[in-house]
């Protein structure tokens, strides 16, 4: 089912037509009515006239995430503050946060892209769905909300925390669908497991999965799908670019179709910027191609992916991104290696003796980094058989060295030790910052 036949599923030539119209149009846009934009476009030599298609892109300057912090509140805006009519913020943990306003184009572009991606999921008028990500500044809890509207769908706006209302709620009311991040639909799975009034096949209605906001494995995927009996689809976005739904995954679960006719994805080199062959890895850059209220052009999203141009068998043509490989943020170099979390955490995922839950811990002791990781045993593991616990330890630290090419030291912990997450999960800390 296509929520958007017409524009989901248009031939490349049309698309690739449609693109440059916008890219045109919105380049102009962004010069006549932004600071920022003419300033950086006329350091780079290049005038909105240069820009004949999405071809000419590469001629455009990038622009980071700082450079949202340097024009912070207003300074990348480019509708007048009249015709904003909503604020976001991102949540950043120090300084001042990323802060994205919303036009009422903005925002029915944006629940477009989210009908899109639930309809996709299998989803309808007829379904109630739990939205568990957090409402306010963070884009999940609204975003997911207009988009569950704009399908007909009940929605219960749950938001994060307070997990046993969730629970009751979503036994009492037959939730069919839940959207947070993976780590709390994680948390709420292990919460209905040890409820001893719940019956998952029995109580819960649920039947899919509408995960994001964080990077997530597909051993993550085997194990919610397992524990809550669902399907689990990702879901994409980001703030800069307006929120989950710029994409999402399809039927086929063989990569994240990201909606190209309202943002135009490019791979670059995070080293040399320059564009990378079709398939290769590299960072996810994206130019808003209808926003009114802050668009951006070229936008480094940091994250690390590749894209894939061949046709989906759903039959939708638009582009699919793979699975994000982590951030180039989040990347930690550890004894000269890079190691990225998302790879701890798929190694973890592969055994299936532990829970899911961990905790990278990176130092430095007499000029020498520390790598500490923390797993926790499933519940029904944890009984006191130390030459177990001492093999799957040994068996995990090997595994670890052979994918990561670094040896961390493995700490098997307690069930329930790990500090749960009701939002975005916290699986590093990096003292050496400190
Ligand atoms: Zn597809």
């Amino acid at each position: 089912m296509y929520y958007n036949e017409e524009i989901e599923t248009m031939s490349r030539e049309e698309l690739h037509r449609l693109q440059s119209e916008r890219l045109v149009r919105i380049v102009k846009y962004t010069y006549d009515n932004v600071e920022f934009y003419r300033k950086r476009m006329d350091e780079h030599h290049v005038a909105p006239s240069d820009i004949k298609s999405v071809d000419d892109i590469s001629k455009l300057p990038f622009m980071t995430k700082q450079d949202l912090r340097d024009y912070y509140p207003y300074g990348t805006f480019a509708a007048p503050a009249e015709s904003i009519v909503r604020f976001h913020a991102s949540s950043g943990t120090t300084g001042k946060p990323i802060v994205a306003g919303y036009t009422q184009n903005d925002l029915d572009c944006w629940s477009e892209g989210v009908a899109r991606c639930l309809t996709a999921y299998g989803l309808s008028h007829k379904d109630i769905i739990q939205v568990s990500y957090g409402y306010g500044l963070f884009t999940g809890g609204l975003g997911a909300h207009d988009g569950a509207h704009r399908i007909g769908a009940a929605t219960l706006p749950t938001s994060s925390g307070n997990t046993s209302k969730q629970i009751m709620l979503m036994k009492d009311l037959g939730s069919t669908a839940l959207c947070c991040t993976p780590s709390y639909a994680l948390f709420l799975a292990e919460s209905l497991e040890n409820d001893p009034d719940t019956d998952i096949s029995r109580d819960i209605k649920l039947k899919v999965g509408v995960f994001g906001a964080e990077p997530w494995t597909e051993n993550m995927r085997k194990e919610l799908e397992s524990k809550l009996r669902i399907k689990a689809y990702d879901i994409y976005g980001l703030t800069e670019v307006s929120g989950p739904g710029v994409g999402g995954e399809c039927e086929c679960q063989d990569g994240t179709h990201l909606w190209e006719d309202m943002f135009y994805p490019e791979i670059i080199d995070p080293v040399s910027l320059q564009p990378v062959p079709h398939g290769n890895r590299g960072e996810l850059v994206f130019t808003t191609l209808l926003k009114e209220g802050m668009p951006v052009i070229r936008y480094r999203t940091r994250d690390l992916t590749y894209l894939d141009y061949s046709r989906c068998k759903c039959g939708r043509t638009m582009v699919r991104m793979g699975k994000i490989l982590g951030r180039s943020d989040d990347m930690l170099i550890v004894r000269g290696v890079n190691v990225f979390p998302s790879t701890v955490e798929s190694v973890i995922m592969e055994f299936p003796e532990f829970n899911g839950q961990y905790f990278i811990t990176v130092d430095r002791v007499n000029s020498t980094d520390t790598f500490d990781v923390d797993v926790e045993l499933r519940p029904e593991l944890y009984n006191g058989n130390m030459s177990g616990i001492l093999k799957l330890k040994d068996a995990l630290t090997w595994r670890m060295v052979s994918v990561l090419g670094i040896k961390p030291a493995v700490h098997i912990a307690e069930p329930g030790s790990i500090e749960r997450s009701m939002g975005k999960a916290k699986h590093v800390m990096d003292k050496r910052k400190f």
